[in-house]
Parts: structure tokens; sequence; C-alpha cells
């Protein structure tokens, strides 16, 4: 087994200095590193003395730190319901304190709940490598699915997330089988309306049942339409059973379905809250 060193840098700028080595690793929640650890990794670079563990609230947004974890998320009373929801969602009690923020972005496996939630929400993401970025998730996962930031040796520092208006409704739906299982498909959702009580942002996020998080086509039928019986059945109708992943637990057609069941779900949900 090759020889791995620990380092604790307390700063930003420090733990960009250990990433220049190649062979150095972010350490964060530590839950994916039995998957991850290879011969190759001689430094893992842990993060829990970076003071990155934060959920700030401004005006307008949420502030949430890199190593924030996923209890700390879900503990939180001010930030938006169906985000809390997606953090209990993830595993059992001693995952939840471990599991963090930038850990469930940087390497986006199918099952993760926090990205597709947050990006229903509009959020924004913070990338230190050699210089920082700041980039709506629009942006982040075509970049995120070229090659994961776990890959490219950056440090994610921050999540950005808008305040939702009084006129807004979002919500995180996932099918599992038993309690605390990975999701077998999930729809993070968000609405707005204008006074006429016509849906002026739809963004529906699903994920799990597909290669990554993906937006719906139906979310472009719903903008500038009141929501009825005719338009839930249009956008049940885009949901296409061939374009979902195998998995061993249920097929494609089952998940198709659900996901269906879930779109009017929501749709009626929103409706009612109007
Ligand atoms: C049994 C089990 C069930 C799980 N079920 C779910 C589930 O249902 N839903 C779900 O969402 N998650 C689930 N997870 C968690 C998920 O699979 C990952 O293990 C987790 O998201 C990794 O986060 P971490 O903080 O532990 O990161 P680590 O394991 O410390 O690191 C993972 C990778 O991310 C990199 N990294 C960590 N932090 C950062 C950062 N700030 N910036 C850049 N790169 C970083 C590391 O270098 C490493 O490559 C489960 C985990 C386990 C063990």
């Amino acid at each position: 087994m090759n020889q791995i060193t620990h380092v604790y840098p307390e700063t930003v700028s420090d733990v960009i200095k250990y990433l220049e080595n190649p062979h150095a690793k972010l350490l964060a929640g530590g839950t994916a590193m039995t998957l991850l650890a290879n011969k190759e990794v001689n430094t893992f670079v842990d993060l829990q003395k970076t003071n990155l563990s934060y959920i700030k609230e401004e005006d307008d947004r949420f502030l949430i730190g890199g190593t924030t974890s996923a209890y700390d998320i879900f503990r939180n009373e001010n930030l938006p319901k169906s985000f809390r929801t997606a953090a209990d969602k993830i595993a059992d009690l001693s995952l939840l304190h471990a599991i963090t923020l930038g850990g469930n972005f940087a390497i986006l496996y199918k099952w993760v709940d926090l990205p597709p939630i947050l990006w229903a929400l509009n959020s924004s993401i913070t990338i230190r490598g050699k210089e920082e970025r700041t980039m709506n998730l629009d942006e982040f996962f075509p970049y995120s699915r070229e090659k994961s930031i776990a890959n490219r040796n950056e440090l994610i520092t921050e999540i950005q997330l808008p305040k939702p208006p009084t006129n807004s409704y979002s919500e995180y739906q996932t099918l599992t089988l038993i309690e605390n299982e990975k999701g077998q498909l999930n729809l993070a959702s968000y609405f707005e309306w204008n006074e006429n009580k016509e849906i002026t942002i739809a963004r529906l996020v699903a994920s799990a049942a597909f290669k990554g998080p993906k937006r719906l086509e139906c979310e472009q039928f719903i903008i500038g339409k009141r929501i009825d019986d005719e338009l839930i059945n249009k956008c049940k109708e885009t949901i296409n059973a061939e374009d979902l992943v195998k998995f061993y637990k249920s097929s494609k057609e089952y998940r198709a379905e659900i996901l269906r069941v879930y779109i009017k779900r929501t749709m009626n949900n929103c409706l009612s809250k109007m």
C-alpha cells in the first residue's frame, strides 16, 4: 500500500497550493474515499480546518460553504423546505453528519440529491482552481459532465442560493423502496407565477434515472400557461421510458410512469399553493 500524507490547510489559498500536486486529493466527509482513493494518491488535503462550513443569510440569498454538512442543511429552518427535504433524504444520521455539499457536487454520482434541487432553485457555484469563478448551475453541469470537479482537482468553496419569492413553489420527490436508500428516481421542481396565475418560471430537474441531473423538456410548455389537466397531460406525454438508464431494481417503464406521477403531483401542489 502507498503511504499517504494528510495535510490540514487553514486557508483556501493553501488548499490550492497543495492541489498543484497532481497526486493530492481533497478530503471532505470522506464517504466516497473507498471508491476514489487509488494507488496514485499520495496526499489527502483535509478541508476540516478551512472555515468553509457555514450557512449565511443575506437579503436575497443564502451563502452555503463547500464543507457544510448535509445535516446542517437539513437542520437550518430558514432554508427552503425542498432543499432541506433533499438533505434529509440522503442517508442515515451518521452519514448526514459526514457528507458535505462540496463532496456531493464534486462527483455527480447518479444518486446525488443536493445538486438537482439546487439547480431547480437556480443556484450558482463558486469554484477555485488557478483562479476563482462563479457560475450558474446551468453552466456548471455541462462543465462538470465534461470532467468532474474531483478530477479537475478544483475546490468548490460556496453555493449561492437565491431566496424564493412568495409567488413560488418548490418540491423534492424521490423514489426509494426503503428509507435512506439511494434514490431510483428524483424530481426537483420550482415554479413562479404572475398575478394571472400564469407560470413565469418552471424548472423541473429529474435525476437518478438519467445519466446525471437533467432539466425536463416539458418546462417549455409550462411557461406562460395556467396549470390545468390539459397542460399536465401534455407534460406527462413528454416522458419516454427509452430515455431512462437501466437499473436492476426497477424497469425503465416503471420509473417513467412514476416520473409522470411526480410531474402531475408537483403541478397540482403548485396550483393549490397559488
Ligand atoms: C452508503 C452511502 C449511501 C449514500 N447515499 C447517498 C444518497 O442517497 N444521496 C446522496 O446525495 N449521497 C449519498 N451518499 C453520498 C455520496 O455518494 C458521496 O459519498 C458524497 O456526496 C461525498 O461527499 P463527501 O463530503 O463525503 O466527500 P469525500 O468523500 O470527502 O470526497 C469525495 C470526492 O469529492 C472531492 N471533494 C470533496 N469536497 C470537495 C470540495 N469542496 N471541492 C472539490 N472537490 C471536493 C474529493 O476530493 C473526492 O474526490 C451516500 C454515501 C454512502 C457511503
